[in-house]
């Protein structure tokens, strides 16, 4: 038997037992004639006190040898540690073990770093020994916090009659907004698969098939530039229904989510979510994924530096612009270094500078002091949340542009001055998105979502007159300023699904080709149908109060997209190309 036991089971209650434990060596503490380790495995860590003058020989012996993430076997009798020496903070603290027999069931190398510490060493290292990176406690419980997280998310969809669903890996393009990951294919030469960015048209065609309601947790592939909260591959809850509208999803996104959390962690959920549309979102928060875990909204100031006496302010207004602004209530914490900071950064982003107003007892001072008005002063002093003490800083401009800078400059300061409640878990739903944008760069009009992305109904009939005043039924779910998942109503109607194809500048040879399988599936009696999909990764990471979703992914690859304990993405042989009918036209530098 190679143990009793598990590293995090024994108790006061177990005093006196004798036991046998095996795990790893995860310290060893040398008092002369007392030696004490302390063994972990998955569940916990357990004392081990050698007493080495009562040791048979060739136990000594052994016990000489064991080093740091030795693999043990250990027997022993459990034994009340005195008050003294009890550590509360692991739960086998109350108890230890006196050594009797030993087996050394495996030796290790001597560590490259020490476990415990491997957070904050450098990632290559930590990802080429993940293994040893995997046994540090935090992680390898937001591991299985993962596994639970996802058998509650199946239990709760199992109960409400979904079915879950396998799509392929090996598919054609189902594009979300990145580039697609390529795979030959060597029966079909020069022809390739490409991995799929979502499970998109397969749940769609699921619909069309009559199976109502379906659910997966999906693996999905964007080849995109990484970020610490994105990875090449990822993991979804994929999530299309029948039948519905925008807020039958909602609502079992909401339960969902509720019971998932509730049966994992301590946190408390309250359904249903609050929603904004986007356009209240840009204009209060600056963005259409809000942190409302504080407060400091955008607001208006155009109509009160209206005719202020400022030519600059003016011709801003004059020109169509808007000129909104932040009260920022402990104005005395941001320095005049803080707001030149904030005017380089606004510069950056192609504006001519930042404006502000500090509020004192007995004067308010500003670079645009001597041009405005007094009266202009005056109104400005009674704006709801301006006191003595208070900074104001604003922007002039177009008003997404004005926003936006200043939605960014609310989540700096913000987190400058601490005023993010980090207890809090702020979901929200954001609706009623533009159906399209345009992108300035490539200078084309493009979904804000996919092109299978329902209109709203009112906006069908002048879609190609004015694409960028339609809306959408797309919805996406926000938690604490990251956007966590998101879906929509889709088009079950072939020819708005074609228009649409249109309007985005494909010819009907093009979509035909890339989508003609779903157009010819939405003419067999497509029924209305929506979804949505969540981001398991990064709401872990939420969850588990971590920063990068690669704490939350068992092996994640570095910024490059590189594994480095297999060394993938790797070069292949020239035979494998051969078979691929493939040529690589590059050599890497050396
Ligand atoms: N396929 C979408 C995505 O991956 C989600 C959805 O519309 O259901 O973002």
């Amino acid at each position: 038997m190679l143990r009793t036991h598990t590293c995090g089971q024994l108790g006061t209650g177990d005093i006196g037992k004798k036991v046998i434990l095996s795990g790893w060596v995860s310290s060893i503490r040398d008092h002369g004639n007392i030696i004490f380790f302390d063994l972990r495995d998955r569940y916990g860590i357990t004392q081990i006190v050698c007493n080495l003058p009562a040791l048979k020989p060739e136990i000594l012996e052994l016990v000489k040898k064991v080093r740091q993430e030795f693999v043990l076997k250990i027997s022993g009798t459990v034994v009340a540690r005195s008050p003294e020496t009890v550590n509360p903070k692991i739960p086998t603290g109350t108890i230890e073990i006196i050594l009797e027999e030993l087996e050394i069931l495996n030796v290790s190398e001597p560590l490259p770093f020490e476990i415990q510490e491997s957070k904050n060493i450098n990632e290559n290292t930590r990802l080429k020994y993940r293994y040893l990176d995997l046994r540090r406690q935090q992680l390898k419980e937001n591991i299985v916090f993962r596994s639970d997280f996802i058998s509650r998310i199946r239990e709760f969809f199992f109960k409400e009659g979904f079915v879950e669903i396998e799509t392929p890996v090996l598919t054609k393009s189902t594009p979300e907004g990145a580039r697609d990951f390529l795979v030959p294919s060597r029966l079909n030469p020069g022809s390739f698969y490409a991995l799929p960015q979502s499970p998109q048209l397969f749940k769609q065609i699921l619909m069309i098939s009559g199976f109502d309601r379906y659910y997966q947790i999906a693996r999905c592939f964007r080849d995109e530039d990484l970020r610490s909260d994105r990875q090449p591959e990822f993991t979804q809850i994929d999530v299309e229904m029948s039948f519905v509208e925008e807020n039958d999803i909602m609502d079992i996104s909401e339960r969902m989510i509720k019971y998932a959390i509730e049966k994992t962690t301590d946190i408390k959920i309250s359904i249903p979510f609050p929603r904004l549309t986007y356009e209240e979102a840009i204009n209060r928060f600056g963005t259409d994924k809000p942190d409302t875990r504080f407060g400091m909204e955008i607001i208006e100031l155009s109509e009160a530096l209206a005719d202020s006496g400022s030519n600059i302010l003016q011709s801003i207004l004059d020109s169509g612009g808007v000129i909104k602004g932040l009260i920022i209530q402990q104005g005395e914490n941001i320095s005049i270094k803080d707001v030149d900071n904030l005017n380089e950064f606004v510069k950056q982003r192609g504006g001519k500078g930042i404006g502000w107003m500090r509020f004192r007892e007995n004067e308010v001072v500003s670079p645009l002091r001597k041009s405005l008005k007094e009266v202009v002063i005056e109104k400005i002093k009674k704006i709801s949340g301006i006191s003595p003490g208070s900074l104001l800083l604003f922007l002039g401009g177009k008003n997404q542009w004005v926003c936006e800078t200043l939605g960014e400059i609310r989540l700096h300061i913000g987190t400058k001055l601490n005023l993010i409640d980090e207890s809090l878990f702020n979901f929200l739903w954001v609706v009623d998105f533009p159906l399209f944008e345009f992108n300035q760069e490539e200078q084309r009009i493009q979904c804000v979502h996919h092109p299978f992305t329902s209109p709203k109904k009112q906006d069908i009939e002048n879609l190609e007159k004015q694409p960028l005043a339609a809306k959408s039924r797309a919805y996406d779910l926000v938690l604490n300023g990251s956007e966590i998942g998101g879906g929509s109503i889709r088009i079950h109607d072939r020819k708005l699904q074609e228009r649409i194809f249109s309007i985005l500048n494909m010819k009907p040879e093009e979509y035909n080709e890339k989508f003609g399988f779903l157009l010819e599936a939405l003419g067999f009696g497509a029924p209305p149908h929506g979804g949505i999909a969540f981001g398991l990764d990064r709401l872990v990471m939420i969850l588990r109060k971590e920063d990068s979703i690669r704490e939350t992914i068992a092996f994640p690859k570095t910024q490059k997209g590189v594994c480095p304990l297999s060394g993938a993405p790797g070069i292949v042989d020239e035979r494998q190309l051969r078979e691929l009918y493939i040529k690589v036209d590059f050599k890497p530098k050396e």
